[in-house]
């Protein structure tokens, strides 16, 4: 596939990715687990500049930690996006927000270490990053 798209639950925010994606993982940082009221996040990384929003006018950012922002949408409240200095020229796309299959599966578990202890994982994860 050449590109995928998305949008929030009410669909006042849409975006457009071309491919190839960088990396998609599980992220079970506390900071994620909040902000989505989850036991863990799926993210996919990409390339800022295969990135493009299409419609945006209720996107809204706000800043989660020093170097990082999240971006949401002030309507229906779909966590969408996450931006920071950590990784520069890249947008992390909440995967549960893009409508289609993509070009790559999860392939890491992202602070392991902090998962929760209510959810029964039945793959232990091989990979883990800290
Ligand atoms: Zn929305
Ligand atoms: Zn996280």
């Amino acid at each position: 596939m050449k590109s995928f798209s998305g949008s929030c639950l009410c669909k006042q925010i849409k975006f457009r990715c071309e491919t190839p994606s960088l990396w998609c993982a599980h992220c079970h940082c506390s900071l994620c687990r909040r902000a989505h009221g989850a036991a863990f996040v799926t993210w996919v990384g990409v390339d800022e500049g295969n990135f493009t929003l299409l419609s945006e006018d209720t996107l809204r950012w706000y800043k989660s930690s020093p170097d990082s922002e999240r971006g949401f949408c002030a309507t229906c409240g779909s966590t969408l996006f996450f931006r920071s200095a950590r990784w520069p020229e890249q947008m992390h796309i909440v995967r549960a927000n893009i409508n289609t299959e993509i070009d790559l599966e999860p392939s890491a578990h992202v602070y392991w270490d902090t998962h929760v202890d209510w959810v029964d994982f039945v793959d232990p994860p091989t990979l883990q990053i800290k």
